[in-house]
Formats: structure tokens, sequence, C-alpha cells
């Protein structure tokens, strides 16, 4: 509901002056060699911005082909220099405040999930020879328990368990690849992040999109949308039923911006309106 309100906002705003839109947006592509290549700040999230307006908004051609593959190549010319650079096994690699992460918001599943979800405007040969590999590189560094470390050579142990870092993140990655790559075994690491996601159970960081409940309860949808299991969308519920009711002394990282989307109240209404229409429902700025 609210994706549909934000998309007919969009709509209205962008149908009344299309032109001043897509030239301020298609402009920021400028920025482009002086940015990184995460989701948050970076290239990935400027690629899912031009592919929801081409989605959601204008229709396929408002954002000129030519103009999403120049961000493409250069996320993957990055992911290839530094690779090198690091006589890296992956044939992508990319870093953010000197980090390699591998989570969603900062790192390679973000990226690896953006880079799949663009890949109508990839050549096969590139996502064979370079996201593919990558990808199964990435899974293979996951921890025993199934979830995942927050950056290469992390020194923390295994705990953070949340979209930003960790298994929540690379579930709908993982949902995608099985689709895309017609392989069980990336369906079968997302039942796994999932299985995690359960155990390790509420995040003390409270009820957020990018590091809370709301945001792992994410992660049992999309299962739930995979599969039509009836237990993720129960453990779903779960989660989103504790979002839904303040508990004070719950939620040990305040949020900065407590009405936000991503770290405050907009998200819960967010994960409740979502629930309302479970299998159409999407992590907002992350799933297309
Ligand atoms: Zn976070």
């Amino acid at each position: 509901m609210f994706s549909k309100l934000l998309a007919y906002c969009l709509k209205v705003i962008c149908f009344s002056v299309p032109n001043y839109f897509t030239f301020r947006l298609m402009s920021l592509i400028s920025l482009l060699n002086d940015s990184p290549d995460e989701l948050l700040y970076g290239k990935s999230g400027y690629l899912y911005a031009l592919l929801f307006v081409n989605k959601h908004i204008y229709g396929k051609e408002a954002i000129p082909t030519s103009h999403i593959e120049k961000v493409i190549e250069s996320i993957l010319k990055s992911g290839k220099q530094f690779s090198t650079q690091m006589k890296s096994e992956s044939p992508l690699l990319w870093q953010w405040h000197d980090k390699v992460y591998f989570g969603a918001a900062h790192g390679m599943a973000g990226i690896l999930y953006m880079l799949l979800q663009a890949r109508m405007y990839f050549n096969v040969i590139e996502i064979r020879s370079f996201v593919k590999p990558t990808l199964d590189w990435l899974l293979n560094q996951r921890y025993s328990s199934g979830n995942f470390q927050s950056s290469l050579e992390s020194s923390s142990s295994d705990r953070l368990v949340q979209w930003c870092h960790g298994a929540p993140g690379f579930v709908p990655l993982c949902i995608l690849a099985h689709q895309v790559f017609e392989d069980d075994k990336y369906l079968k690491i997302a039942l796994q992040c999932g299985d995690v996601i359960w155990q390790r159970g509420l995040s003390t960081k409270g009820y957020s999109m990018c590091h809370g409940v709301s945001g792992n309860a994410y992660a049992f949808i999309q299962l739930y949308q995979a599969t039509k299991k009836p237990i993720h969308l129960y453990r779903a519920c779960c989660f989103m039923e504790w979002c839904a009711v303040e508990r004070p002394g719950t939620e040990l990282h305040h949020p900065d911006r407590p009405a936000s989307l991503f770290e405050g109240l907009v998200g819960r209404l967010y994960l409740a309106e979502d629930m309302t229409n479970n299998l159409d429902a999407k992590f907002p700025a992350f799933c297309l």
C-alpha cells in the first residue's frame, strides 16, 4: 500500500514535470566516479532508483538503457579492479570505508542483489562469468551456523542478525538467485537464513527495518512468497505482532531518526500495511 502510494505520488509529480524529474535523476550520474558501490550511499542505490522509475512510473524506456548500462559497468569495473588489487578468489569485490562488507546495506549482498534485479541490462556472459561466481564465493563465506559475518576478516563474532548485516539481507538475494539460476542450493541457503533469524529471536536493537525486528520480518515474508509454506508467514506475523506494540525498555539501540522509514515508526507502519497484502510485500528501497 505504501509503495503503491509512493509510486502514485511520484507519478503525479513526475507526470506534472517529467522532463525536470528525469533530468535531475539522470544528472546524478555525474557523481558516479566519486561514489562508493554500496546500496545506502552509492551506485547500487542509484541503480535502484533508476530501475524503480522505469518499472513503476514511466515505463520501460523513461531512463534509457544506455544510462542504466553505464551505472552497471561502473559497479562491475570497480568490482573487477578491487578484486585484482586484493588478489581475491572472487571475480568481483567491493569495499566501503576500507572494509569488504558482506551485508545488504553496505556490502556485497546488496550490490549483487541489485545487479541481479538489473539482469535484463546485462549480457549473459557477464552474469555467468562475474556475478554468479562472486555470489557463490560470498555464500561460501557464511558461518557454520548459516549466518554471515558483517565483513571479510571481521573480528566480531557470529552475532549480527539484521537486514544491514547478516542473514536477513541474504534471503532476497538467495531467493532471486534460485529463480535466475534454477539451482536449489540457493533456496536452501535462503531457508537456512530464515531458521537462523528465527532461532536468534527478537533483535535487542529494537523495531527498525535496517537493524531490527521489522526488517527481519521481511525475510520471513520473502520466504513465504517463495515457498507458500505457512510456517514463514507465522514467523513473520510473530515478529510483526511484537513490532505493533510499544514495549518500553526493549529497544537498546535508540534510532537517530525515530520517525524514519529505516530506523523508526514509519518502518513499522510500512510492515503492518505490507502484511495485509503479504504476497505483494516488498522491502522498501531494496526489492523492486
Ligand atoms: Zn542497520
